[in-house]
């Protein structure tokens, strides 16, 4: 995996919190925060398990985004989505866009209505995601819709990115299924 040159996560540990991890050698709920996530980061980095060495979010791994989006800073964990892209797009992959802050204050922000207005209008594949709560699965809404077209023609992205929202905060939250393994890195 090729990552972005000058990014680095620094103080970031969203996705130590926020994604369910179910391996073999770690397990951890999502919305709990990892036990190795200490104030300055991965407290068994050079040792961690092969899941956290090859995953990053999009922040780190794709060009388009600024350098100043950096998920803790921005509220939007950006991920490269390989699951439900349809056909009827030229790319195979697209990008949801993971709430993980105050998620009417974020999508409010001009710089992710520029993004999304940009993506919709190029046909990018593009998401948004609520995280569930402790132990449940994120739910995800495509943006590529119709009506999301219309808000945008309208100038009224805003409307449409609070209203994606409002879907997602209607929907069903999935448990997640950890298996246990006592095999966890964590457990001295
Ligand atoms: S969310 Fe991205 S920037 Fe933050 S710790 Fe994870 S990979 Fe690094
Ligand atoms: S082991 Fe380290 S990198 Fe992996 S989730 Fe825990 S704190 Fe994050």
């Amino acid at each position: 995996m090729t990552l972005v040159a000058g990014r680095d996560c620094g103080d970031c540990t969203v996705c130590c919190t926020v994604m369910t991890i179910n391996k073999p050698e770690i397990q951890k709920e999502s919305g709990v925060t990892c036990r190795h996530c200490k104030a300055t980061g991965c407290a068994i980095y050079d040792s961690r398990p092969p899941v956290c060495r090859s995953w990053y979010c999009a922040w780190r791994t794709v060009e388009i985004f600024d350098a100043d989006w950096r998920p803790d800073k921005t509220g939007v964990m950006p991920y490269v989505e390989t699951e439900g892209v349809s056909e009827d797009f030229d790319l195979s992959t697209g990008i949801g866009l993971m709430l993980v802050g105050n998620p009417l204050k974020t999508v409010r922000q001009k710089w992710l209505q520029d993004f999304v207005e940009t993506g919709v209008m190029n046909s990018v594949p593009l998401f948004l995601s609520l995280p569930g709560p402790i132990g449940h699965q994120a739910v995800t809404t495509s943006l590529n819709t119709e009506e999301m077209l219309e808000f945008i023609r309208r100038g009224l992205i805003k409307d449409g990115l609070e209203a994606a929202v409002k879907v997602l905060r209607g929907c069903d939250h999935e448990p997640a299924v950890i298996t246990h393994t006592g095999n966890d890195v964590g457990i001295p």
